[in-house]
């Protein structure tokens, strides 16, 4: 079932000239964490119960969510009594998080897991923009409100129920081989790999799945130069989006092996990662085919109609990962962008 729904979702995609994919639940470009130590912080202990009606349900905070490092997406979360729901502006993605996280033994004290807490605070937009860490996602506002609260540990937290992270669910069942197969010829034969080659070029063989020696890596894709060969590892992916993400971020690769000189010469002044747990972080290589992958999503998405805040979520884009905006403009250049309703905007900087 789910298999039959990737496979529809991923014919239903993308088109050559960049139709905006269809998603699903959106994880990131990292395997499933092998434990959740970091996760863990230190915490009241679970028995006290105090007044939990300072608890702010029903608020709202608007922003952009960036789950498992993917690009981010614009939408909502809603405070409950219950939990943390995000809720997408495209409305295909609604997720819910505790406002505990389970209880943990540590040097035989117990300690709760905080779900929500600030990252950093980033001006490099002229204003405040908080990015906050909830569970595995960063969500980045501009008015934070009661999240800020949250990340405070206020008492009335002590009353809220701990709960159990949700284990992250595989895309595909990593021992049905023929599924993981199908999966990555779909891809590779979609319209959105079109869309790659067209960019990137096509590697000179199919694509294979990622090795023991990469998996032991933690590679959930790789491009090897030598071979002018692409792999996937759809089994540890937990989404399409991480899937589509992994193939526009190796294709990045196949780019900086065959013209390292013309990428260096796009790269000046690109400020580096400023969230030092998100992938790419102080390496450059893997920084720009993250900024590339990010780019290519952003004109995925708002391929189908010009969004009139399309400049704003592009500077979340670039928040998140410094060099998506100069990506961006270098691909709406391209023959395959030529028909993108942001072309205008972004290669003359008019807003039509
Ligand atoms: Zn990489």
């Amino acid at each position: 079932m789910r298999a039959a729904f990737l496979l529809l979702a991923l014919a239903l995609g993308a088109s050559a000239s960049g139709e905006p994919f269809a998603s699903g639940s959106a994880e990131g470009y990292r395997g499933p964490d092998a434990a959740d130590s970091a996760r863990v912080a230190p915490g009241p202990a679970p028995h006290l119960v105090r007044d939990r009606t300072a608890l702010p349900a029903g608020a709202e905070i608007g922003g952009f969510l960036s789950p498992r490092g993917l690009p981010p997406r614009p939408g909502r979360f809603i405070v409950t009594d219950t939990g943390l729901v995000f809720l997408s502006s495209d409305g295909r993605l609604a997720q819910t998080y505790p406002l505990a996280g389970p209880v943990r033994l540590r040097e035989g004290r117990r300690w709760r897991a905080q779900v929500v807490s600030l990252a950093y605070a980033d001006s490099g937009l002229g204003r405040p923009v908080y990015v906050f860490r909830v569970d595995g996602a960063v969500f980045g506002t501009e008015t934070p409100g009661p999240l800020l609260e949250m990340a405070g540990r206020p008492t009335w937290l002590d009353s809220v129920t701990s709960r159990e992270w949700r284990p992250d669910r595989p895309l595909v069942n990593p021992w049905d081989t023929a599924t993981i197969w199908l999966v990555t010829r779909s891809i590779e034969r979609s319209a959105y790999a079109d869309t790659l080659y067209a960019l990137f070029g096509r590697p000179a063989r199919p694509v294979g799945l990622v090795g023991s020696r990469g998996r032991h890596a933690g590679r959930l894709g790789e491009y090897i130069a030598s071979r002018d060969s692409l792999a996937l590892d759809p089994a540890r992916m937990t989404s399409e989006e991480q899937l589509r993400h992994a193939m526009a971020h190796e294709l990045a690769h196949r780019w900086q092996a065959r013209a390292p000189g013309q990428l260096r010469t796009l790269w000046q002044g690109i400020a580096p990662i400023p969230d030092s747990r998100r992938y790419g972080h102080n390496r450059v290589p893997e920084h720009q085919a993250e900024a590339i992958a990010f780019a290519v999503h952003f004109l995925q998405v708002t391929a189908a109609a010009a969004a009139p805040d399309a400049s704003a979520l592009l500077d979340q884009y670039e928040l998140l990962v410094p060099g998506t905006r100069l990506m961006t403009r270098y691909f709406a250049l391209q023959p395959v962008y030529a028909r993108h309703p942001l072309r205008r905007m972004l290669t003359t900087g008019v807003l039509d």
